[in-house]
């Protein structure tokens, strides 16, 4: 029996490394690149359809053409953005396209010195038996996927589960489904260099207020890092992408930016290893100007933080960019400068000094929120 109990209990505790020495320090360096001091990451990985969403807005046909030209438009701005921007994230249809003047985008990118990364996941499934809640698709073939991503330029990858605040939910189940499947998802990316960025997104529908949000949050995030640490991933190569700690957007009861950020930083606080490098945050449906101000309300908050927390938006770093496109030529300076601008904010929000004119253009203002986001 004595035997048996030593046996078990040195099977449990052995550790066979998952990662070299090497392979560790390539995606800590990696991470590093993508969160150093005043930069953040633009999400710039809208599928198909959520593209078409955003083109319709604006009256523009959701081509592969007219995709191509908005995101050339964002990748051809001064290299100068890369002061504000660490990583942009691709959709593998962007991956694979070249700018007006037939450089690679991936190359185009990285010459700015800005990190490439690939969301990998294959969107959301059901959970049958649950209250519409969902698990994210996309373990099959990851492995592969991953290895050729990386030949093609990549260096970080993304992966969205989402969860939903209800009376019953989150569930359980859901909890424990999507922490694992992040788990999985971010040891395979490592496996192949690629440093994955976890983001359990908890959607803002719903009237809970701030503290329910909280509570969520804090649930979900611990049930997270289990997962990662009972999956060996290495948590100073990867990156978080989190929901702020907001109340539900038809909440009555109006927070402020301090009230959000000492939510938000208590709960990441409670839950979020140090080793973890960086939290880059999703905008979540925020408009640009709301989404600048929490997070520079969260780095000034008067609490230790012990990892970078920054931005990795969509629509709070391209809504005014498109709303100036229209999907004309002529507009794309104006466009780019709109980008640049809220990029710019962003990375002074990250280091606590931003500091609002109170000018902000109407553009900036515009809630970005649609019910039951899918992405
Ligand atoms: P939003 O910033 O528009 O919420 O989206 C970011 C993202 O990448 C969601 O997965």
């Amino acid at each position: 029996k004595f035997i048996c109990f030593l046996t078990c209990h040195v099977r449990m505790t052995h550790q066979y490394p998952a990662l070299s020495p090497e392979q560790k320090k390539a995606l800590a360096t990696i991470a590093q690149r993508i969160v150093a001091p005043g930069k953040g990451i633009l999400a710039a990985d809208e599928s198909t359809g959520t593209m078409g969403k955003r083109l319709q807005k604006i009256n523009v046909e959701n081509t592969e053409e007219n995709r191509r030209t908005f995101r050339d438009l964002l990748f051809s701005v001064d290299a100068s953005i890369s002061e504000s921007v660490g990583g942009v994230i691709f959709f593998h249809e962007t991956l694979y396209q070249k700018s007006n003047t037939s450089v690679p985008f991936p190359k185009l990118v990285k010459d700015k010195g800005i990190v490439v990364g690939i969301k990998v996941d294959k969107g959301t499934a059901r959970l049958n038996g649950t209250d519409d809640e969902t698990t994210t698709q996309g373990l099959d073939g990851l492995s592969e996927r991953c290895a050729q991503y990386k030949k093609d330029g990549c260096d970080f990858a993304k992966w969205r589960c989402v969860l939903k605040i209800s009376g019953c939910c989150p569930s359980a189940l859901s909890i424990a489904e999507n922490a694992n499947v992040l788990g999985r998802y971010a040891s395979i990316c490592q496996q192949n260099g690629l440093v994955p960025i976890v983001e359990p997104e908890i959607l803002p529908d719903g009237d809970h207020d701030l503290q329910r949000c909280q509570y969520v949050t804090e649930k979900v995030l611990a049930a997270v890092y289990k997962a990662l640490s009972d999956h060996h991933v290495y948590l100073e190569g990867t990156l978080l992408k989190p929901n702020m700690v907001t109340a539900g957007h038809s909440c009555t009861k109006k927070y402020t930016p301090e009230e959000v950020a000492m939510a938000t930083v208590s709960a990441l606080r409670r839950t979020v290893p140090a080793a973890v490098p960086g939290i880059c945050f999703l905008s979540g449906g925020q408009s640009e100007e709301e989404a600048s101000l929490n997070l520079n309300a969260i780095n000034q908050t008067p609490l230790h933080k012990p990892w970078k927390l920054t931005f990795s938006y969509g629509r709070a770093l391209q809504a005014s960019a498109l709303a100036a496109w229209k999907g004309r030529a002529e507009n794309k300076k104006a466009a780019q400068d709109a980008f640049c601008t809220r990029a710019k904010i962003n990375g002074l929000a990250s280091k606590g000094e931003y500091k609002p004119t109170g000018q902000a253009d109407q553009a900036a203002m515009k809630s970005l929120y649609t019910a039951s986001y899918n992405y």
